[in-house]
């Protein structure tokens, strides 16, 4: 037999089988037995609890390297991001290239196997194009297929600096939106790694030319991502520029749909709730960074019940903990709504994988099931924050209490890329100390 047999193994129900085999095809899962009490032959034993490989529907890799120079400033999400652009002025595609590949090794050990990466840093200093236009965007690529991710590559739009315009959003332009399709466009997926298109936000896109970015992702059947609603002075903003709420704006040029996912969603309002939850969206919720930058919390619950689908991101990337990211949805509304029970651990860890991976384009990764990518992650159920754990409610253990250190095996197309909580192939702590100290100032 080839393939993992597994200890114990989530198969998408309320609660983990105990003995599971999962034969493969290739980077493929062939085949789910469950109730194999004995390892077969030739099968390797996958020990704790074994989930789908996890998706980061949301990152920007490079934000990593602000990671302990920004968490203790006063401020707001405003103050912050002129920090953030600082960082983004010191980027070329070789400290691109290392920074990213640092920071996805570093999902990588925490059960990370895909991460949809919204890249808005198109250009050189001053606003210079690159010999290649997509220098940016191939280093990306690189960077994840060195540290043995998945990555789909959201390509953003970013057209004009809204709100308190910076010089160094340059970097970000495309002269208009056909030169932004152009230039994503020349874009070609790969084995590891696929393409998706992004409107930045309605702070930096008109509304016209997200009709096209809208289109163009329509036509190519690509996933379409955009900011939305992060934070309240974007919303007045939007309301003062174009009269509307930015997901009334992007639903009035064609954006909404079931390929279609709302970052943040935090300052949304009924109206907008249901027009997401009317297209079938996805909502990326990112409560880590939402709560580092002081956004709100987003209504995750009534998104849900609305007909959205939740995903989940690390965005900027200031901790790296997937289910913390997880248990925030619940543990975050229970402040809100002072009552418990908002989301259940499977739906939580539904967020975290199947829906993700559908998100950013993959609907045949994030479960374990016949046909399905042979993306797997083990979590040590032995260590000291589970340890005692009852077998039945191990779910609930692992999303409430559980951390990246306690992610041991990170397989992805039948491979690993992490093997007892080492990276196979980097040295991840060293990786991010050289990358963050090219490019921090
Ligand atoms: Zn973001």
């Amino acid at each position: 037999v080839s393939g993992f047999w597994c200890e114990v193994a989530w198969l998408g129900g309320a609660r983990a089988d105990q003995g599971v085999l999962v034969e493969l095809d290739g980077e493929r899962i062939a085949k789910v037995t469950t109730g194999v009490t004995t390892p077969p032959d030739g099968a390797d034993r996958l020990s704790g609890l074994v989930l789908p490989g996890l998706a980061n529907a949301h990152s920007h890799a490079f934000q990593r390297a602000l990671r302990g120079r920004t968490q203790g400033a006063e401020g707001s999400f405003w103050t912050w991001r002129e920090q953030m652009y600082d960082l983004a002025d010191a980027l070329n595609p070789d400290s691109m290239l290392a920074l990213a590949r640092a920071t996805f090794a570093e999902m990588a050990l925490a059960g990370v196997t895909l991460v949809g990466e919204f890249q808005y840093l198109h250009r050189g200093p001053g606003g210079t194009a690159y010999a290649d236009p997509n220098a940016m965007g191939a280093a990306v690529i690189q960077a994840a297929s060195e540290a043995g991710v998945r990555l789909t590559l959201l390509d953003a739009c970013y057209l004009h600096g809204g709100i308190e315009p910076n010089p160094i959003q340059q970097r970000f332009f495309d002269s208009d939106v056909d030169a932004w399709a152009q230039r994503a466009g020349l874009l070609t997926a790969g084995p590891l790694h696929r393409i998706g298109a992004a409107i930045h936000s309605m702070r930096a896109v008109q509304p016209e030319s997200a009709a096209i970015v809208a289109a163009w992702a329509a036509e190519r059947s690509l996933p379409l991502h955009a900011h939305v609603s992060e934070q309240p002075a974007e919303n007045e903003g939007c309301r003062k520029v174009y009269g509307d709420t930015p997901t009334r704006l992007l639903h009035s040029e064609g954006a909404l749909s079931e390929r279609f996912t709302a970052v943040h969603a935090t300052h949304v309002s009924d109206a907008d709730i249901t027009l997401l939850g009317g297209a079938r969206a996805y909502c990326c919720l990112c409560p880590t960074t939402e709560r580092d930058l002081a956004d709100g919390i987003g209504p995750a619950r009534r998104l849900r019940d609305a007909g959205a689908t939740l995903t989940l991101g690390s965005d900027s990337n200031a901790i790296i903990e997937p289910f913390e990211e997880a248990r925030a949805l619940e543990l975050d509304e229970r402040l809100v709504s002072g009552v418990r029970g908002h989301h259940g651990a499977a739906e939580l860890l539904h967020a975290a994988t199947a829906a993700g991976y559908a998100s950013l384009g993959w609907p045949e990764g994030g479960a374990i099931r016949a046909g399905a990518l042979a993306d797997l992650v083990t979590v040590r159920i032995g260590g000291v924050r589970l340890a005692g754990a009852p077998v039945e409610d191990l779910l609930d253990a692992v999303v409430f209490a559980g951390a990246a250190a306690d992610v041991r095996d990170v397989i992805v197309g039948g491979r690993f890329v992490v093997l007892d909580g080492e990276h196979i192939a980097l040295d991840v702590p060293r990786e991010l100390t050289g990358a963050i100290a090219a490019v921090a100032r």
